[in-house]
């Protein structure tokens, strides 16, 4: 499920170009919703940190499907409220996804990293294989890699301290490809790093027909999970 403390953003690398996020926020602006008054605008909303308080059940949660929790317009402050909301439900898992991981360097040490906090940054290309050394330098206990859209081949990785990578092309109207051998190659560089592989979809205009099977099986690997209530 998704929690988003906030909304809106702003385009920053070549894998925001189809934005989901903004097509949505509009849309959602449109039918009057109150949470996307301000559409693709970045906001903040204290009130959605009480909300994984009310949840009965154990979940898998994506923070900020609708922004990127480290925007530079989102104050320290409120990041380490999110933090601290995490930080009280262990018996959740959080994955957060940022393309800012520079910001994430910046505050890393000065927020809680409990167990339940997975992080990862997107790597949609050759051109922000940077974020990759970010990562390594924050404070989560499990660290992963979205390559979606993948956009071209990453060649080489440095996979040492990575947990988790996931692979997928984009979909929509006006898709860019996704070279099957780009994926493969990926496949081949986590099997060798001993990094779990999960491939989401090939994407295109017909994502549903198109599929995920990979070398005619699906890739759902995951992080082991952890005793999230004692560690
Ligand atoms: S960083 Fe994420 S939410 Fe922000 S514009 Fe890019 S794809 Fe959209």
């Amino acid at each position: 499920m998704t929690w988003n403390p906030t909304t809106g953003c702003n385009k920053v690398s070549a894998g925001c170009k189809y934005c989901y996020a903004e097509v949505m926020a509009r849309r959602l602006q449109a039918m009057g919703i109150e949470k996307y008054v301000k559409g693709f605008k970045l906001a903040i909303h204290e009130e959605a940190l009480l909300i994984p308080y009310t949840w009965k059940s154990p979940k898998i949660v994506f923070v900020n499907s609708m922004s990127d929790l480290f925007h530079k317009d989102i104050p320290f402050r409120f990041i380490e409220k999110v933090f601290a909301v995490m930080n009280d439900n262990p018996q959740h898992v959080f994955q957060i996804l940022t393309k800012r991981s520079d910001i994430l360097v910046q505050y890393s040490n000065k927020l809680k990293w409990s167990h339940n906090i997975w992080m990862g940054v997107s790597v949609e290309n050759e051109k922000v294989v940077h974020r990759i050394d970010d990562l390594k330098r924050c404070g989560a206990k499990v660290k992963f890699l979205s390559c979606e859209p993948l956009l071209g081949p990453l060649l080489n990785l440095n996979l040492e301290g990575i947990d988790w990578v996931i692979v997928g092309g984009e979909s929509g109207r006006k898709p860019r490809p996704m070279d099957p051998d780009w994926v493969l190659d990926i496949l081949t560089q986590c099997q060798n790093a001993n990094v779990k592989f999960f491939f989401k979809q090939w994407g295109g205009t017909n994502k549903k027909k198109n599929g995920r099977l990979l070398l005619n099986r699906t890739w759902d690997e995951m992080p082991e999970t952890v005793d999230f209530e004692t560690s």
